[in-house]
């Protein structure tokens, strides 16, 4: 099967990550567990608008963007291996400012994810899948609606809600197990 992967707040750690940075450079105490809200991080962070929370989050002169050195998520990497092996096929579909992409795709390189497709997209049910993963509030209903088909799974985070249609995991060993499943379920080889 295709499987849609979204990268932050799934595979990456971007609340981590995007924290740790603002705390060294504005001396603050951020915390991930401070994000609960989807549209809320210039709040949390400081800033007048996502525009000035984007301008700070890229890179600079002086260092890289924030998407260079997230760090995993747990189970992601040996997850996704598992997939890969099990012959399905790792789609990444990311949402991200043009500026993002490079330092996205080294990132990806550095933990060497299985995957043979990476788009970078608004829209992701465009990227035709068997099944989706993503912490979105935004995509997941768009997911739904568009690929009645697919098996959509909704990573439980503190900014999103159920969605109808959509299955609940709550990590990475649950969607794994669901894939599975499905699979048994339409008759596929791969498992
Ligand atoms: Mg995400």
């Amino acid at each position: 099967m295709r499987l849609g992967i979204d990268l932050d707040g799934v595979v990456a750690a971007f609340n981590d990550g995007w924290t740790e940075l603002h705390n060294a450079e504005f001396g603050g105490e951020l915390h991930p567990d401070m994000v609960t809200m989807w549209n809320g991080l210039h709040t949390l962070a400081g800033f007048e608008s996502m525009g000035e929370f984007w301008a700070w989050a890229r890179g600079n002169g002086e260092r890289p963007s924030v998407f260079r050195h997230l760090q995993l998520l747990p189970d992601a990497i040996e997850t996704l291996q598992r997939l890969d092996g099990a012959r399905h096929r790792i789609v990444i579909i990311t949402s991200k400012p043009r500026w993002a992409i490079p330092d996205t795709l080294r990132w990806l390189a550095d933990h060497e994810v299985p995957t043979t497709e990476v788009h970078f997209v608004d829209r992701k049910h465009e990227v035709p899948c068997d099944a989706y993963l993503d912490d979105s509030p935004l995509v997941l209903p768009d997911l739904v609606t568009h690929r009645p088909d697919a098996l959509v799974c909704r990573f439980v985070r503190a900014w999103n809600d159920p969605v109808d249609g959509a299955h609940d995991v709550a990590g990475w060993n649950e969607f794994e197990r669901l894939v599975s499943d499905f699979a048994v379920t339409r008759g596929d080889d791969a498992q």
